[in-house]
């Protein structure tokens, strides 16, 4: 690791970089569920033959890049100085410029974490490939979490590249802190640990605790950080959920249901494995 001037100057542009990429993973975390709605609205229709309308999905075009982003109260187009991450929501003191309806502070927090962890990411791994592969890692994993806490979705079209991308890491070497064997054997017991307590569970209650989306995420988690870290890493996702879970009980925060999505804490335990590795997070907990 640098710590020249270079160094933090790089770190710097990566952060502004990643306050950039933050603005479109807002778009992502947004667009991505209504995306899938409609293509399940999509297939049913096909199979009825019934138009999209009668299923309550307009026929218009929409994707990550249609229509452009707008107010969702009054339609209110954004021109391209009000959608400047951070900034913009300072400026407009966080509220649409033609009807003054409040804009959530999600929107500026997700732009400033994305910052925050591409900053990282460079600092750590100086301007480097190693560097690239880890801020798409985060970016993924901030996208599937907050689309998880949501929706309850693990989408497919991201948790598969992240499951690939991290055996391509791998396989080349970006990744240092595997070999493509130990991530190969990682993806496959992440998958395969998940899929028997799911279905343990199952035949023991009777009900769901988690979908395949978690399983998909536990497999491109073990790609990324190698089968010796599954273990640490579910003790790490399980602690923070029971931690989370008992205070929104508190709190009584839980929705119908009492469901908990387990992506974020996932998540979570892969963060903190990024930062200070799989092993720390044992001692974290005291093992
Ligand atoms: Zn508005």
């Amino acid at each position: 690791m640098g710590f020249g001037v270079e160094a933090e100057a790089g770190a710097l542009l990566a952060g502004l970089l990643g306050l950039l990429v933050g603005s479109f993973l807002n778009v992502v975390i947004y667009r991505l569920p209504k995306m899938m709605e409609r293509q399940w609205a999509q297939e049913c229709a096909d199979i009825t033959g019934k138009p999209l309308e009668a299923v309550g999905q307009p026929e218009e075009k929409f994707n990550l890049m249609t229509p452009r982003s707008r107010c969702s109260q009054c339609g209110h187009v954004l021109r391209w100085y009000e959608n400047i991450p951070v900034v913009s929501y300072v400026f407009l003191r966080g509220k649409c410029s033609a009807c003054g309806t409040p804009y959530g502070l999600r929107y500026p927090v997700v732009e400033a974490v994305t910052g925050a962890l591409f900053f990282f990411c460079v600092w750590r791994w100086g301007w480097s490939v190693t560097a690239l592969v880890w801020c798409g890692f985060s970016a993924a994993l901030l996208a599937l979490a907050l689309i998880d806490w949501d929706t309850t979705l693990l989408p497919d079209d991201i948790t598969l590249p992240l499951l690939w991308a991290g055996l391509i890491a791998a396989a080349l070497q970006w990744n240092p802190a595997v070999n493509l064997s130990t991530a190969l054997w990682g993806a496959v017991a992440g998958y395969v640990s998940l899929w028997a307590v799911y279905w343990a569970f199952k035949l023991v209650t009777g009900k769901e605790g988690m979908g395949y989306g978690d399983f998909k995420l536990f497999a491109a988690l073990g790609a990324w950080f190698g089968w010796p870290a599954l273990v640490p890493m579910i003790l790490m996702a399980s602690v923070i959920g029971a931690i989370i879970g008992i205070a929104l009980k508190f709190s009584s925060g839980l929705r119908e249901g009492g469901y908990v999505p387990f992506g974020p804490f996932l998540a979570g335990a892969g963060f903190t494995a990024m930062f200070f590795g799989p092993q720390a997070i044992l001692r974290v907990v005291g093992l």
